[in-house]
């Protein structure tokens, strides 16, 4: 049999792609943030994880710029041989501080850091849970952890999760791994109950803060500071591409335990260190989350108006709640897909959610939103959508 076979089998894209109806890897000839443009014409973007628009903020985009001149475009090793650079220092400092934990270290992207601390934590002897919906980044750390066992729960069910951790070998480390805020669904972690079975049966508690950071509590330090609990968990990891506006990843918690994060995780040891531009983007955009926190209460209030706007409009929201991500449950593949489509067409660009990347009956448009949207454009898509919601029979 030959390997490639099912390459030639595969043929759903290429099909979708053929009817004009294939929302992936769309491209974009400019960006101002809210607005993006895409096959020549201007698409309200409400599919795009910028939270705070400091992508284009000229503070972040003159670091970036800065950095670039003085360290050049690549850091050409990783950050364990000769790649470390003081900017990274400063940024693991800084992120220490901001998070309120010991330490921080830094991965070239969130996935990386999600792959590298999970699989260099957990190993033949532990065991390591994992909500059903966790990011895929999660699930290749659990895949990399050489020989731990795996157990998901059903999405954030504590009843389920203790079901299963009390049936587990005692002597056995265990690691509870969740999305603070989930990406797909919005919704966020029951991290009250979690604590309380974590503590009762051992285990630690690691949350990814990709969706929180810059958006939830009131320092935005995310889902765990929201809801008071941050001295209940051991470690969280963090983004830079959502509202740090740049690319990169970090963990922090305890120096025991990041020092060995650090000389253990394969996906930090072994690949190039995050750019001296990505890494200065950065620094500057948690200095302006910090200096100005309008831009988070201005995000809050889009995502509240947003969430009672599109319920009231009837659409089904599910449990998203507090958070900028709100999908519009369709629950079919190809009404999705046509759904899409036609908010595509009419001028506001969403993300299809579909089978194999959640069940069918799962099936969604993702939206999310920023800071830096208008009330204008924000008007203007909700109009779009329950125009095109109505006219394919969806609301
Ligand atoms: N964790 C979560 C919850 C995410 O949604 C993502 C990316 N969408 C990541 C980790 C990976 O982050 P990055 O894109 O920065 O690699």
């Amino acid at each position: 049999m030959d390997i490639f076979e099912k390459c030639k089998r595969f043929t759903k894209a290429a099909e979708l792609i053929e009817t004009g109806n294939y929302p992936y890897f769309k491209p974009l000839s400019g960006n101002d943030g809210p607005r993006v443009e895409m096959d020549g014409r201007s698409v309200i973007m409400i599919g795009s994880n910028n939270y705070l628009g400091l992508t284009l903020d000229p503070r972040v985009i003159e670091a970036s710029k800065k950095a670039t001149q003085k360290y050049g475009t690549s850091c050409s090793g990783s950050r364990f041989m000769n790649g470390t650079l003081d900017l990274h220092l400063e940024l693991e400092e800084k992120l220490a501080k901001f998070m309120n934990r010991e330490t921080a270290l830094i991965f070239s992207t969130g996935f990386l850091a999600n792959l590298g601390a999970i699989s260099a934590l957990a190993g033949k002897d532990d065991y390591i849970l994992v909500d059903r919906s966790d990011h895929a980044s999660i699930y290749a750390g659990t895949q990399t952890a050489s020989g731990a066992t795996i157990k998901r729960y059903r999405h954030n069910d504590m009843d389920h999760l203790e079901r299963i951790i009390s049936n587990l070998d005692k002597a056995k480390g265990k690691l509870i791994v969740s999305d603070g805020v989930f990406s797909m669904e919005g919704d966020i972690v029951n991290l009250k109950r979690m604590t309380e079975i974590a503590n009762k049966y051992g285990a630690r508690i690691y949350i990814d803060e990709a969706h929180g950071l810059g958006v939830l509590g009131e320092h935005g330090r995310g889902a765990c500071e929201y809801l008071g609990l941050e001295d209940q968990v051991d470690l969280v990891m963090g983004t830079f591409s959502k509202s740090l506006g740049s690319i990169g990843g970090f963990v922090a918690g305890s120096q025991e335990v990041i020092h060995y994060i650090k000389h253990s995780a394969q996906a930090l040891m072994f690949t190039a260190a995050p750019m001296p531009a990505a890494t200065a983007a950065a620094i500057k955009a948690l200095d302006i989350i910090e200096k100005e926190p309008e831009r988070m209460k201005r995000l809050n209030y889009i995502s509240s108006f947003m969430h009672n706007s599109l319920e009231n409009i009837g659409f089904d929201i599910g449990h998203s709640n507090h958070s900028p991500i709100i999908p519009l449950y369709i629950r079919d593949d190809e009404k999705t897909m046509y759904f899409w489509k036609g908010l595509f067409d009419a001028g506001v660009f969403t993300n299809a959610v579909v089978s194999p990347g959640v069940p069918s009956d799962q099936a969604m448009i993702r939206t999310s939103y920023m800071s830096v949207h208008s009330d204008q454009d924000l008007q203007k898509a909700l109009e779009i959508i329950q125009n095109i919601g109505k006219e394919i029979n969806i609301i």
